[in-house]
């Protein structure tokens, strides 16, 4: 069991059957089902797991339509079952029909190789194999639609807008994007074939694939996307304005766009997603030391040494206005000269709001969420600066690597990522975020060997949260959780192997150290 748990977890975007609920979940389910029969000591198996993994991960949207499963047989618990459903060798592959009453066992996959493109066309095959009657709900339309049908799109106003891709008939990319919108509203997505010349020549495409964009308001165009991948066509139209992530029913209980929780009208900052905004920084800034850590009496033992390393990183690192620098270089100072051993925090409150202001040092106390402004108060904000804030400090390190001189700190690449471990831990008031950020720092975080690892590493940790929160209460519908940087800002950054997207690190990289520097970062709304 030890070792089936670690094969699969909750963490994994698969769904992890046993013998208690396999029959119930497959058998007569509103979408369809591919399992993995495994055994935990089958060294195929585990080999095979992080394909597995990534298959699920990619293909997460389709859900209402078809989900990936596992069975571990190696469990005594599941002995029986596996026996009654005929598994002989491991992995065994079997995919269950959506709405199907027969209570037969599935059908198994023999087919030539297991990679992850290939079984994610499989997939897409076996869904057309649905007919009409027993077609998953939730499933648009996978089969190309008629030239004249799209035609016949052209000019009308409608609600929503329609996105037609324009392929091959091998090609899968079609309905590979259909499946990945259809958790999102705002638009419906077709696929139809290059082989009709007339239909080519009045959309004026001269190469496949491409996607034609009908607009709610009858105007039509090409789609400018930089590669013709399965991943940059989904994310353009997933960022398109008012296409958004359907809510589920309890985030439907959330307060309107636009309004706060007592219904009054938030003014809207204009901004651009490309900028970091110092008043966010500064915000997060003030929200931490005025409000998060003022619920603390007393600092003393680890609680102070982690407040002590976080002013020092932040003093020593943290790109801001001059007055906001010397405010903090100056609580480090007296942080450092005093000899106790625990600090009441109304003394360092009285510090930072009273004696500094007298000279001068001064942090707003107005919160102006801007880059992080929700659609609602109770979205993004805080947590949202906090991550922005550790980017641009890991960022700062890595630009600056004498900044941490003399401060017990030199030459150590873990010194932001430790530091907001320890905060993050000890201080930020989600505590279950703080377990989960401990799960990955303890996970990983000493394997890190250089700054610019570093950076990677909370590159890579934010965007594993961001998978695990797509869809959840805390996903502002207005910015949906997605994979970041998207396409739109760094082109270069992504890649697609062997069907599967991938990151291209070093660009990754790059952007990163230019999206979070100093010279990125806005001075607009800063109050
Ligand atoms: P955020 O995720 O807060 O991101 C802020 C901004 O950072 C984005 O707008 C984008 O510009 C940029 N960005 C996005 N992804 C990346 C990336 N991969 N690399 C660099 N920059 C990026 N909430 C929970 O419900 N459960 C949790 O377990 C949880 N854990 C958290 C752990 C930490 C350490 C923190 C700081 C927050 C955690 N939260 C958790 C809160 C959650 O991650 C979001 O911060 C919150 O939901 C607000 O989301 P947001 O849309 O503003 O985007």
């Amino acid at each position: 069991q030890a070792q089936s748990a670690r094969l699969y977890t909750e963490e994994d975007p698969v769904v992890i059957l046993s013998s208690d609920s396999l029959k119930q979940t497959v058998f007569n389910s509103s979408s369809a089902w591919l399992l993995q029969f495994y055994s935990s000591w089958c060294g195929h198996c585990i080999q095979y797991s992080p394909t597995w993994k990534a298959l699920a991960g990619d293909v997460k949207d389709w859900e209402q339509a078809i989900r990936v499963g596992v069975l571990d047989c190696a469990h005594e618990k599941n002995f029986d079952i596996c026996k009654e459903f005929g598994i002989h060798f491991y992995p065994t592959f079997r995919y269950f029909k959506a709405h199907d009453n027969t209570n037969d066992y599935g059908k198994t996959y023999h087919g030539a190789d297991r990679e992850l493109q290939t079984v994610r066309q499989l997939m897409v095959n076996f869904l057309q194999n649905h007919t009409k009657q027993d077609w998953p709900v939730g499933c648009p339309p996978l089969d190309p639609a008629r030239p004249e049908d799209i035609l016949s799109l052209m000019g009308k106003k409608t609600e929503f807008y329609t996105a037609v891709i324009v392929e091959d008939k091998d090609s899968y990319i079609g309905r590979e994007v259909i499946l990945d919108l259809m958790p999102y509203e705002g638009l419906a997505v077709k696929r139809t074939l290059s082989s009709d010349k007339l239909l080519m020549e009045e959309l004026g495409i001269t190469s496949v694939p491409s996607v034609y964009l009908f607009h709610p308001n009858g105007t039509h165009t090409i789609m400018n996307v930089q590669k013709r991948l399965r991943f940059f066509f989904s994310s353009f139209l997933k960022l398109l304005p008012g296409v958004h992530r359907k809510q589920s029913t309890s985030s439907l209980q959330r307060p309107q766009p636009g309004k706060n929780g007592l219904g009054t009208q938030v003014e809207w900052k204009v901004f651009e997603k490309s900028k970091v905004y110092m008043a966010d920084l500064e915000s997060g800034l003030h929200y931490l030391l005025r409000v998060e850590l003022a619920t603390h009496k007393t600092l003393e033992g680890e609680e102070l040494k982690t407040f002590k390393d976080f002013v020092t990183v932040v003093a020593k690192l943290f790109p801001g206005r001059q007055s906001v620098v010397k405010l903090l270089e100056t609580l480090l100072e007296w942080l450092v000269s005093l000899p106790l051993e625990k600090i009441p925090y109304d003394a360092i409150l009285d510090l930072v709001n009273n004696k500094m202001r007298i000279s001068g040092l001064y942090l707003s106390e107005q919160v102006q969420w801007v880059g992080c402004q929700g659609s609602s108060v109770a979205l993004r904000g805080y947590p949202c600066s906090l991550w922005t804030l550790f980017h641009v400090l890991t960022v700062q390190a890595a630009n600056r690597p004498d900044a941490l001189a003399n401060t017990g700190f030199e030459d150590d690449p873990l010194a932001v990522l430790q530091t907001m471990r320890h905060y993050i831990g000890t201080f930020f008031g989600c505590q279950e975020c703080g377990k989960h950020f401990e799960e990955m720092a303890q996970e990983s975080l000493n394997q890190i060997k250089t700054v610019d690892e570093a950076v990677l590493w909370l590159w890579r940790k934010h965007n594993q949260v961001n998978a695990r929160l797509a869809g959840s209460m805390s996903e502002d519908p207005m910015f949906p959780k997605t994979q970041w940087p998207t396409p739109d800002l760094c082109p270069t950054c992504h890649e697609e192997q062997e069907g599967l997207h991938v990151w291209n690190e070093q660009m990754v990289l790059a952007f990163l150290k230019q999206h979070y520097s100093a010279s990125n970062i806005s001075p607009k709304y800063s109050s």
